[in-house]
């Protein structure tokens, strides 16, 4: 099947960010680290032009470390980008972001010259809990489904740093299919848009290539060389998900499976790996100035 979405909105989406960008001297990028290619916002690096920028992977508590680094080291651009990864429920984790736009735009700063930032991303990759992990309270609607409607807001901290949200919602890459189930695996497309079956399938097919020991401590398989349709029955089996005596709830079963692979139940999961994704669609890589450690 085919997965379908249509945030709607999009040139409105367009011209209200060129319109932020006027008064915005770094940009905070904010993707998911499980998925770095895929929560990309393909329009973005066009918007951002010459502007500084702070390419955050969210989430890094859910994606497999050593991917990460791997990616840090590719998505780190010029002088004027920084990669770092981060969990963005960890307050003191997301004060690492201040001191890396400090950096970026050093005539800012001063007093009434706060370095504006503008806080950019697909839905749900943990926007609105980065500006309030930052603030040290509760700003922004935080939500665990994608694209909740938001109105643009500012927030001005007491370091010499003004934070805006997205101003409207930024879809994800829309053309390419592949993406499109990292995205519904990991919960960044709303259940709306996709077949459950086809991404449990989809989820487990990746699993037994990439992460089979994951698979199989979780849920007692003993073969993984199996259809992922077989897969399914056997994650049903596993977990007793029966809808009569001898029938097995499969619809149950993906469900559990996404929930479990989501939540971090499987381990630390990366969904795309730097050589995975077309060089093409990542920006150019002059210099790999990655900051592994801390900002
Ligand atoms: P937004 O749509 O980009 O503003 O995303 P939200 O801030 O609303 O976050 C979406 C979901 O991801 C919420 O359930 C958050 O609690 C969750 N979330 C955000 N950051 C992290 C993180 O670093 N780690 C984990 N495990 N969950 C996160």
């Amino acid at each position: 099947m085919t997965i379908n979405w249509f945030p709607g909105h999009m040139n409105k989406a367009r011209r209200e960010i060129a319109q932020a960008m006027a008064q915005t001297d770094v940009v905070i990028e904010v993707r998911d680290a499980r998925l770095p290619s895929a929560s990309a916002n393909p329009m973005l690096e066009e918007l951002r032009g010459e502007r500084p920028c702070v390419r955050v992977l969210n989430k890094a508590d859910l994606a497999d470390p050593a991917v990460t680094e791997a990616w840090m080291a590719v998505l780190a651009g010029d002088r004027s980008v920084r990669c770092i990864a981060l969990t963005a429920t960890h307050a003191s984790e997301v004060r690492r972001i201040p001191k890396v736009c400090r950096a970026l735009a050093p005539s800012r700063g001063g007093p009434g010259k706060p370095v504006r930032a503008l806080v950019v991303g697909i839905p749900n990759v943990g926007k609105s809990t980065v500006i309030n992990s930052l603030k040290g309270r509760r700003v922004a609607e935080v939500a665990d489904r994608p694209a909740v409607t938001r109105r643009r807001q500012r927030v001005d901290l007491d370091i010499g740093f003004s934070l805006s949200d997205t101003p409207g919602v930024l879809w994800p890459k829309l053309e390419d299919q592949a993406a499109a189930y990292r995205l519904a695996a990991t919960g960044g497309i709303g259940a709306a848009a996709f077949d459950t079956f086809d991404v449990a399938h989809f989820t487990l097919a990746f699993l037994a290539q990439r992460y089979p020991e994951a698979l199989r401590s979780r849920y007692k398989l003993t073969s993984l060389d199996r259809e992922p349709t077989e897969l399914l029955e056997d994650v049903a089996r596993a977990r007793g998900l029966l809808i009569r005596r001898g029938e097995l709830d499969l619809e149950r079963a993906a469900d559990v499976l996404l929930r479990e692979v989501r939540s971090g139940k499987l381990g630390r999961i990366s969904f795309e790996r730097p050589e995975d994704v077309a060089p093409e669609t990542e920006p150019s890589t002059e210099r790999k100035d990655a900051e592994p450690g801390g900002a």
